[in-house]
């Protein structure tokens, strides 16, 4: 079968920035197992692997728009030092608000700390390598829930 609505699809892939750098790889782990058309994945993904069949092997460029979004200046803020206590705060730490939003530091001045609530991919151009490892169809129970469940009718 190829990818189309409601299939279950197994993809290994690897993304790299502009710069050819990592960003991030299914490569030693499990395939990436998602519930095609349910908007599980990015638009830009799902896009590049409708019509695929298993064996595929394909790159893809996405774009911030079809990826995570462009970077959204108001979501960078400053806050006092202080704010966090004796804690040390070093560039690169993740922390969750109040509201559950997730912030990255990104620059530890001496007395403000800059930290960035966009998604750590937002703005970014997304190169993909993908391999289409298996697809079958969803069960009822996937399609009503808009996930997969695993191999015992695992249900998470
Ligand atoms: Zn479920």
């Amino acid at each position: 079968m190829i990818i189309s609505q409601d299939a279950v699809v197994s993809i290994h892939y690897t993304l790299r920035d502009n710069g050819g750098k990592v960003l991030d790889s299914s490569s030693g782990r499990d395939p990436l197992q998602y519930l095609h058309g349910h908007g599980n994945l990015i638009i830009g993904m799902e896009e590049g692997l409708e019509g695929k069949k298993t064996g595929d092997e394909f790159d893809l460029k996405i774009s911030p728009e079809k990826g995570y979004g462009e970077k959204n200046d108001q979501l960078v803020q400053k806050v006092p030092l202080t704010a966090f206590g004796k804690q040390e705060v070093v560039p690169g730490m993740q922390f969750s608000t109040q509201k559950g939003q997730v912030v990255t530091v990104t620059e530890v001045g001496k007395e403000s700390v800059t930290v960035d609530g966009n998604h750590p991919l937002a703005g970014v151009e997304l190169n993909f390598e993908v391999k289409v490892m298996e697809i079958r169809e969803a069960t009822p129970d996937e399609v009503s829930h808009g996930h997969v469940h695993g191999p015992n009718g695992h249900h998470h």
